[in-house]
């Protein structure tokens, strides 16, 4: 039998599973009716919501299987985490890695294996949704699309849950009169004032869930140039399709303000400045990738962007300023790049 490997970074994506709130929860409604469904779709005695975590995996939800977790290094899932495909054994008992697998010999005899891993906001695998039968089976190029969409959506009901549940704690203390006069008219982001009151919060929350304030301050290069060939209705535009743009490339429960003129920053609750780093990157490129279309003209754009991760011995006022310090340095350095300050 062959135990599977461990993540490469386990660590973080342990973490990031401890983060999400989902192992030892009480079952979930929505997530049991989906396991229905795909049985019945497919046909197969046992299917499974299954948790990596540490030396186990568990069961967050199932049907046709009355245990609650095995060990991991007995854990089909545990393989399947390793990539993004799904992940197929279609008779163990042709397959060295699992033909003397104590859940193959015994209870409850896996004959057929399919597992497609299950990814974090951040792109860490979490689990699986997996399927498992007592006779070899094989799936067609169709049901194995099907497979993968059903993944997706447990995938998105367990991100927007994490979501729903951190954005509620960092709004909670926001009457409606105080959002109104945080709001900028023409972008519909948070505005200065908003940045101000937002900035304590994601650092409090940051603090208690053991991760890190990070601030990236993003500013349109040469956006002067477009309102002096364009007009300045035409660069308001630009400024609105710039806030869509940045509010689809970050998560959620990342703040996007605009600070001023042409300037946006982001505030964020990350692991580490790789994460940071990512999410500054996406931004970048998504403005850089494809031009902006008005209704005469499209307009190539790019934006630079400074990043900083508050250390422990600073204020969240003093990791913005660091972030700004770096945005000059990616304007110095050429544009359309982002610099994480020292
Ligand atoms: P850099 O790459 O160095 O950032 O150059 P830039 O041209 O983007 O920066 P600069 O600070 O020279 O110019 C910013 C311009 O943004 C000047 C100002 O007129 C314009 N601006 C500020 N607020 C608004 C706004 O609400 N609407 C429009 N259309 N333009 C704005
Ligand atoms: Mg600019
Ligand atoms: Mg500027």
């Amino acid at each position: 039998m062959l135990s599977p490997e461990m993540p490469c970074d386990e660590v973080l994506r342990q973490q990031i599973l401890d983060d999400n709130e989902l192992v030892d929860t009480p079952a979930d409604a929505y997530l049991d009716t989906l396991v229905r469904v795909v049985r019945e779709v497919f046909g197969v005695k046992t299917v499974l919501i299954s948790l990596i975590d540490h030396d186990r995996q568990w069961f967050k939800s199932r049907i046709g299987l009355e245990i609650t977790e095995t060990p991991r290094t007995i854990s089909f899932c545990a393989h399947a985490i390793l990539g993004t495909q799904p992940f197929i054994v279609e008779d163990t008992h042709n397959d060295l890695r699992f033909h003397d697998n104590p859940v193959v010999i015994n209870n409850p005899q896996i004959r057929f294996y399919a597992g497609q891993p299950l990814l974090s906001e951040e792109g860490q695998p979490l689990g699986t949704l997996c399927m498992i039968d007592p006779e070899p089976r094989q799936l067609t190029a169709k049901q194995l699309r099907l497979f993968v969409d059903m993944a997706v959506l447990v995938e998105g009901y367990l991100k927007l849950r994490h979501v729903s549940a951190q954005t509620a704690k960092l709004r909670e203390a926001l009457s409606r009169e105080q959002r109104k006069t945080m709001l900028d008219p023409l972008t519909q982001l948070w505005n200065r004032a908003g940045l101000n009151h937002f900035l304590l919060k994601q650092e409090q929350q940051a603090d208690e869930l053991g991760l890190h304030l990070g601030v990236l301050f993003c500013d349109l290069d040469h956006f002067k140039r477009i309102n002096d060939q364009y007009g300045h209705a035409a660069g308001d535009q630009v400024l609105w399709e710039t806030a869509r743009r940045i509010n689809a490339a970050v998560r959620p429960q990342d703040i996007v303000t605009r600070s001023g003129g042409e300037e946006f920053v982001v505030l964020l609750q990350v692991h580490d400045e790789q994460e940071l780093l990512h999410i500054a990157e996406r931004i970048r490129n998504t403005l850089s990738k494809e031009p902006i279309e008005l209704d005469e003209q499209q307009l190539s754009l790019t934006i630079s962007i400074g990043a900083a991760l508050r250390t422990p011995s600073e204020t969240p006022n003093e990791a913005m300023n660091r972030a700004d310090q770096a945005l000059y340095q990616a304007k110095g350095n050429g544009r359309n790049r982002v610099e994480l300050a020292s």
